[in-house]
């Protein structure tokens, strides 16, 4: 049995998938009436009457000239929380497989383990928020999948990738790493290794640097048999055309993400030089991705004292390892002016 296949949960390997009209029929013709569309058009204008690329393919070859990967190793999902729920749903049997994650980090991992009854262990990251390795290890032997996010989120640091890869050789699950903001960071992506490793999955988004959050665009990048495993569960139509098109579009236009990523690069060290002369801050955390971790001493008045004059910043000071912290996000040269003028006032 193949290596994913074997990881598969067994009901799902003999899984008839969906069978759509565009699946059954491709390539050109004159007359469709196999989808039950409408054949008028759009009501109140476009063309969106017919069902959509089912496997995206015009806007994968876009992003595989983007990424310097094979079509045939991307994913694409609803969002990044769509391949996050599609990798629980295909490989952790609910009630007896096991998760494993690195608090602090991203909440959707345990909400998704969660919904799916899946039970997730939890190792904490070390005071420098990168992993115990030790602990890592042990616990990702009971562990189907394993998830990192890289830079990490809340805490802005990327995790090393050398502890990164002693996990995807120690383990016998997945390892999924999560670089949402991967185009903000000093230390490359892992999305190479996928040749190398078949139980490495990245994920990586639109939402962030791209400025699509609205479109719900995520990538998944992964060995063939896994990006197979994911089409056969999906739903069948996941990308609508609408943002099929739109994203094609906008990856004409690389170089107005990469202006804007060197921005806010630069807003992020301006911010960091401000937050440093306050006595109010402290402690600021570095920075791999676009926005800050703060740590002040009374977190929620700083919260709630900016969010009386309209400045909204993320409370994570309940989050384990992250007492009196709050997230911010960096903004526009303008509005991290207010924000500073703000606190300024404050202290
Ligand atoms: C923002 C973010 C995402 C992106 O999620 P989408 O569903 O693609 O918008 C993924 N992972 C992490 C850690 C994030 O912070």
């Amino acid at each position: 049995m193949k290596f994913i296949e074997s990881l598969l949960r067994p009901h799902l390997r003999k899984l008839v998938p969906y069978s759509s009209a565009r699946d059954e029929h491709q390539g050109a013709a004159n007359v469709y009436l196999d989808a039950n569309e409408n054949p008028f058009g759009t009501v109140g204008g476009g063309a969106w009457n017919r069902y959509p690329d089912p496997y995206q393919t015009k806007l994968k070859e876009a992003i595989s000239g983007i990424k310097e990967i094979d079509a045939a190793n991307i994913f694409l999902g609803n969002g990044s929380d769509e391949p996050i729920d599609l990798l629980i749903r295909a490989f952790c049997e609910p009630g007896q497989d096991k998760l494993l994650c690195f608090p602090p980090t991203y909440g959707m991992y345990r909400v998704s383990a969660d919904i799916h009854d899946v039970e997730i262990i939890e190792v904490l990251l070390t005071d420098e928020f990168q992993l115990d390795l030790p602990h890592a290890l042990d616990a990702s032997k009971q562990a189907k999948i394993t998830w990192i996010c890289s830079p990490n989120n809340p805490t802005a640091n990327s995790i090393r990738h050398e502890q990164i890869m002693e996990l995807v050789k120690a383990t016998t699950g997945l390892v999924v790493v999560d670089e949402a903001y991967i185009d903000f960071a000093e230390q490359s992506s892992l999305i190479r290794e996928i040749k190398h490793h078949e139980n490495l999955v990245v994920l990586q988004t639109f939402s962030k640097a791209w400025g699509m959050a609205s479109f719900r665009l995520g990538m998944a990048f992964a060995n063939i048999d896994l990006v197979q495993v994911l089409n056969k569960i999906k739903p069948p139509y996941n990308i609508s055309g609408l943002v099929q098109h739109e994203a094609y579009k906008s990856l004409m236009h690389e170089e107005q993400k990469n202006d804007w990523v060197e921005e806010v690069k630069s807003q992020r060290k301006w911010l960091l030089s401000q937050l440093e002369q306050l006595t109010l801050v402290k402690k600021i955390f570095p920075s791999d991705a676009n926005f800050l971790l703060a740590r002040f001493d009374e977190p929620t008045h700083v919260y709630q004292y900016l969010s009386g004059l309209g400045i909204v910043v993320r409370d994570r000071s309940k989050q384990p390892r992250c007492e009196g912290c709050l997230r911010i996000t960096i903004g526009t040269p303008t509005e991290n002016k207010i924000l500073i003028q703000a606190l300024k006032d404050l202290s």
